[in-house]
């Protein structure tokens, strides 16, 4: 480590609340390499956690934002924000008709879609929502409640009510938290933080049928999934089903905070002005460059291109699982992908940063891969071979 990161260190100790442990200063980032202040570089399988879907600074966006920066980099609620509509009207398209409420966060559009959930529940003594057991929606007190992890929820004492629990692919159990108070099911299509666990289709449907006759809502997070990051624009849209909401964020923003919480026409009637409400929600800036990754996303056909490089990860990680037995196993869909170790996955994290690859964990056996949905096969296999020589200084020579 230089002086120069040092010294951001032992700042960024003394002035900060530690509440995460960043290991190196990123200066700058194109397309999916980005560079240190150290001057070392690295090809990034992060994505800024699943945000930055087009890579970084990619030069549609950028431009996007800046015009707009120079334009009028902000507009409050009072009057009409012509980039929120023209993006809401998108999202409509390529949804097949959901109203937007847009937000700034992940958290904050989960809020919201809870509230509309209570809303259209309250005149039937409605409220409580089911989640998932090793689910993640986010920090906010209610999503904390909403997010059945110890980790999450332990020192928050006492947490919002109306929240019950059920474990992920099992309807059964979705079955026996419902009481006569439950008003919504609430998932992600892949659990994301929780170690990048897909829900398997039949379970989802199943899930979808069980809310139609018992009158729920189908409530889905698709923050980390959504904007294409799993082949498809929005995940239930190859799942075959759908939801009566869901909630965008991570990617939605090219990078700026934005989120995104859509609902079905019948639940977006229930919102009177006054009831919904957030000073940045929809940021000018923030909806010029979602307007910008989508056009990127269409016109470089990036859908494709995370189903085929999704196809070219997982195979180039399953062929180190066969390798090295301490990988149990490679699981995910598009350019989410997981890898199960036996080990813990963040001294995996921590070889291929030194090796010049930059991934996260999911939990503390699972290393997570989110590269940019346009990630060239050239990276993307230069990656690989970099992971493979990483394991190879961790666990030795392969078998
Ligand atoms: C990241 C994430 C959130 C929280 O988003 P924030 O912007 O951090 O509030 C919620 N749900 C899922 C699935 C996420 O991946």
């Amino acid at each position: 480590m230089s002086e120069k990161t040092q010294d951001i260190a032992a700042l960024y100790d003394q002035y900060l609340m530690r509440s995460y442990a960043p290991a190196v200063a990123l200066l700058e980032g194109h397309g999916s390499r980005v560079t240190d202040l150290d001057n070392m570089q690295y090809i990034d399988l992060t994505a800024g956690i699943a945000t930055l879907a087009c890579g970084h600074c990619h030069p549609k966006v950028t431009e996007a934002i800046v015009a707009q920066a120079k334009l009028l980099p902000h507009c409050s609620n009072l009057y009409y924000n012509h980039n929120m509509v023209l993006l809401a009207q998108r999202l409509s398209k390529l949804s097949g008709g959901y109203k937007a409420f847009f937000a700034n966060s992940g958290a904050e559009a989960n809020e919201n879609m809870v509230k509309l959930a209570r809303l259209w529940g309250r005149d039937k003594g409605k409220y409580e929502v089911v989640t998932f057991n090793k689910g993640f929606h986010g920090r906010t007190l209610a999503m904390c409640a909403a997010t059945a992890q110890a980790k999450i929820q332990n020192g928050f004492d006492p947490l919002p009510t109306g929240f019950a629990y059920a474990d992920y692919n099992d309807l059964d159990s979705v079955k026996a938290a419902l009481n006569e108070r439950t008003v919504a099911v609430m998932l992600e299509p892949i659990q994301a933080e929780g170690g990048v666990i897909p829900a398997d289709p039949a379970f989802l449907q199943g899930l979808a049928q069980l809310c139609k006759e018992r009158g729920l809502l189908l409530l889905l997070d698709e923050i980390q999934t959504g904007m294409g990051r799993t082949g498809t624009l929005f995940a239930w849209e190859d799942l075959g089903v759908k939801p009566d909401l869901f909630t965008l964020a991570k990617a939605l923003g090219g990078g700026l905070p934005l989120s995104a919480c859509l609902a079905a026409p019948e639940i977006a009637a229930l919102v009177h002005p006054g009831m919904l409400g957030t000073t940045f929600g929809g940021n000018p800036c923030a909806c010029a460059a979602a307007l910008a990754v989508l056009d990127v996303i269409e016109q470089d056909g990036l859908l494709a291109r995370a189903k085929a490089s999704g196809e070219q990860l997982r195979e180039g990680l399953e062929a180190l699982a066969a390798q090295y037995p301490q990988i149990l196993e490679v699981r995910g869909k598009g350019l989410l992908v997981g890898m199960e170790v036996e080990g813990e996955a963040k001294d995996v994290v921590e070889a291929c940063r030194d090796g010049g690859v930059l991934c996260c964990t999911a939990g503390q056996r699972v290393v997570r891969f989110l590269p940019p949905l346009n990630i060239s096969e050239k990276d993307l296999a230069e990656a690989l071979e970099i992971i493979g020589d990483s394991l190879e200084g961790l666990w030795g020579a392969a078998e």
